[in-house]
């Protein structure tokens, strides 16, 4: 329902919380926070609110400049700890914060576990991010590419955030359906449902259109089409107050 991601030279731990309590007004009966620490990907998600989640951490040294986070409103998979995101691949190195539904979730699903994919949850969203792993590994694309694919073969709506241990200073999104906000600051982007988690860091937003994959790598954004073909971002600048 909600998504909140970051990357830059900020805490991102307590801006991404901060981000999620701004989109509380939309509904959600889960929340959870991903993390790249010292190389490895460390998940904190938790049913009920994000002032819940916020609690189970309090007092933890969670020390990342980057993350994603995400308020859940169940569609596939009861509301519980296990399927609140983000969820992760089978190596456990990406992770995905969506929004929407991927309806055509169980023939992937089937033919992933016949591969030898084990799921732990009950969600729609889990089966893309091990469906991206699977074209990674049988393809040898990079990331983007392999996203790009997974995403031909999806029907449905998503807006999607996906962070690589492999890559710990890149950020991976895409829209078809769910709307998606980056912001732009200076060696920062943001990631967002909508404007308000990002306005008071930065007024410079990018609002993805469908069938978008944004890239954020190298402190550099670049957006291409499911095709490959770039578009110039449009950065436009946000008029709303906080
Ligand atoms: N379909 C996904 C799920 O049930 C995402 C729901 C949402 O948009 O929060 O986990």
């Amino acid at each position: 329902c909600g998504i909140v991601a970051y990357v830059g030279e900020r805490d991102a731990f307590p801006l991404i919380l901060k981000g999620l309590k701004r989109l509380e007004y939309r509904g959600y009966d889960s929340s959870g926070i991903a993390l790249l620490e010292e190389g490895e990907l460390n998940i904190y998600k938790k049913k009920g609110k994000v002032a819940d989640l916020e609690l189970q951490n309090a007092g933890k040294e969670l020390k990342s400049t980057i993350g994603i986070g995400h308020t859940r409103w169940a569609t596939h998979g009861v509301p519980n700890d296990v399927n609140a995101h983000p969820h992760y691949s089978n190596d456990k190195k990406l992770a995905i914060i969506h929004n929407g539904i991927i309806e055509n979730y169980a023939s992937i699903k089937q033919n992933l576990i016949s591969k030898g994919h084990v799921f732990f949850s009950d969600t729609d969203t889990e089966v893309l991010i091990h469906f991206i792993e699977d074209i990674q590994k049988e393809t040898g694309h990079c990331l983007e590419d392999a996203v790009k694919l997974a995403l031909k073969e999806v029907v449905g709506a998503y807006a999607i955030v996906i962070m690589s241990v492999d890559h710990p200073g890149q950020l991976i999104a895409a829209r078809k359906g769910s709307p998606l906000v980056i912001g732009v600051g200076e060696n920062e982007f943001f990631f967002a449902s909508d404007a308000t988690p990002i306005i008071e860091y930065t007024k410079n937003v990018v609002y993805l259109d469908d069938y978008e994959v944004a890239l954020v790598r190298d402190g550099k954004l670049t957006i291409q089409n499911l095709d490959n073909t770039e578009t110039v971002p449009y950065i436009q600048k946000l008029e709303m107050e906080l």
